[in-house]
């Protein structure tokens, strides 16, 4: 499947998960865009349309349930995913999960099911 110019979110609050992700979503193609926490990933969200966010639960300032509660009144954003560790999260609320630690396959496995 080709994602050529999909655009996609990343709320993170840890560095180095941003990076890799980005460097895979990059890879299929992707154009993403990084935030840091909560906060700037509901401000990305509001100047610009993405077809998907995936967001961190476990973030200092604003949590992931809150940033999903506001990305779903967001007219611009697509799908919504969750990347999480160790916190449970009711997956029937967002369209995918992304279990951290996560590989390469994993995302490409995301993201065939979010946009077949
Ligand atoms: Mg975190």
């Amino acid at each position: 499947m080709n994602f050529q110019g999909k655009r996609a979110l990343i709320i993170e609050d840890e560095e180095e998960i941003r990076e890799i992700l980005n460097f895979y979503l990059q890879n299929e193609g992707l154009e993403v865009e990084e935030a840091s926490s909560g906060e700037e990933g509901i401000q990305r969200a509001q100047k610009a349309n993405f077809d998907f966010v995936v967001t961190d639960l476990s973030m200092p300032g604003m949590k992931g349930e809150k940033v999903i509660e506001i990305l779903k009144t967001m007219p611009g954003v697509g799908k919504i995913v969750v990347s999480t560790g160790s916190l449970k999260f009711e997956e029937s609320l967002v369209d995918g999960t992304l279990f951290k630690p996560f590989n390469k396959d994993d995302v490409i496995a995301m993201l065939n099911k979010l946009f077949s």
